[in-house]
């Protein structure tokens, strides 16, 4: 089935979080925000679709790279084309990265779903339809009542036990609030969650930052005191060494790596060299679900178990079809965003989840997404 036509829609929708200075979401009033939508058509009409941000869509990325491997193609053959676009990103010199990559492999899988009627998640292996959640926490802030004090951490933790999530991760404080980071205060809001949950919730710190070796030591010790199940990106994820130093030095299992370049490359370096107890992967960090895929497959030939980097459609459908990983990270969570509200351009969010604290997968075949085109249509900045 040939790819005859390639579009990116920009379009406006109302969000209610912000970026701080370093990059970091946080709640924020009702604002304009804008996004895109891929959309990838072949001869017979049958779209398939992928959300991006506008940046990782940009005209470049579309006419150099991703139309130009695409267009004329058969659009089943997505191994043969993400080899094809992945050769591309080292011409670019970088500027064709793993994001953009990855956003016009799952507009292919959504269109083979779309296709052959079928949910990603089965057509990638139907190992299971549901998957227990882990509650993702924004950083801290400097909000009353928000993530600001340990007793802060403390509080919301009850109510997402109350909520229904079995397991909960936290970001803690950075940059740009005042004196972070500081890990005296991550152990402390650490401690306080520990309290507030009791000793048998699996708990993870995220400490996404960048450490050095004796202080992400230290603050290792701390949670690993508190039981905490895993412990992510404190330190610079360039240096495996590093990370390999940590692993022989702590007890608590070492999560990684989640952001540094080589996709499944990288990941096999890792394990091998003993830089990470527990793999990482996510679809917009690897290039997407098939090299997701290849690292979920990594894991399991090694008796490792690989945890999957952020929520959304892509994401989902690779939890749904390996077995050695435990859970769906939903986030990013704070007790003034409501994570249940679709935003305006979907009609419901792909991951709602039960009392029960399981993410059902869907049902509807592609990658599942709800989407409304009434509003992407009636709030169209450009499309091309
Ligand atoms: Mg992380």
């Amino acid at each position: 089935m040939i790819i005859t036509d390639i579009k990116v829609t920009t379009f406006t929708y109302t969000s209610n979080t912000v970026q701080d200075t370093d990059g970091h979401t946080h709640p924020g009033d009702p604002h304009d925000a804008t996004t895109a939508l891929l959309t990838i058509t072949t001869e017979d009409g049958t779209s398939g679709y992928t959300f991006g941000s506008p940046d990782a869509l940009r005209p470049v990325m579309m006419d150099n790279f991703i139309k130009k491997v695409l267009m004329g193609q058969d659009a089943a053959d997505r191994e043969r084309l993400w080899q094809a676009m992945a050769r591309w990103q080292r011409g670019s010199g970088g500027s064709f990265n793993d994001r953009s990559l990855g956003l016009a492999e799952l507009a292919l899988w959504d269109w083979f779903g779309r296709k052959i009627d079928m949910p990603v998640w089965k057509i990638l292996g139907g190992m299971r339809d549901k998957v227990p959640a882990y509650g993702s926490t924004m950083c801290g802030d400097e909000i009353e009542n928000g993530l600001a004090t340990p007793e802060d951490y403390g509080r919301f933790a009850e109510w997402l036990i109350n909520r229904g999530y079995s397991a909960i991760k936290l970001h803690t404080w950075m940059p740009p609030v005042s004196w972070a980071p500081s890990v005296k205060m991550d152990i402390a809001a650490c401690a306080a969650v520990r309290e507030a949950v009791g000793p048998d919730v699996p708990l993870m710190l995220d400490a996404n930052h960048w450490y050095s070796r004796t202080e992400a030591f230290e603050l290792g010790k701390g949670i690993q005191n508190l039981n905490y199940y895993w412990y992510e990106e404190m330190m610079d994820e360039h240096s495996m060494s590093s990370y390999v130093w940590l692993a022989e030095n702590l007890d608590i299992p070492i999560l990684g790596p989640e952001f540094v370049e080589g996709k499944f490359h990288s990941r096999a370096e890792w394990a091998i060299h003993g830089g990470a107890d527990i793999l990482r992967t996510g679809v917009m960090d690897v290039g997407g679900i098939g090299p997701s895929m290849k690292i979920c497959h990594l894991a399991e030939s090694l008796n490792m178990d690989c945890e999957i980097h952020g929520g959304g459609p892509g994401n989902l459908a690779v939890l749904g079809a390996f077995f050695n990983g435990r859970w769906y990270e939903r986030g990013l969570l704070h007790p003034f965003v409501d994570y249940d509200q679709p935003p305006e351009y979907l009609n419901t969010i792909i991951d709602p989840m039960g009392p029960d604290g399981l993410i059902h997968m869907p049902t509807t075949p592609g990658l599942g997404e709800d989407i409304n085109f009434n509003w992407i249509a009636d709030h169209t900045i450009s499309e091309r």
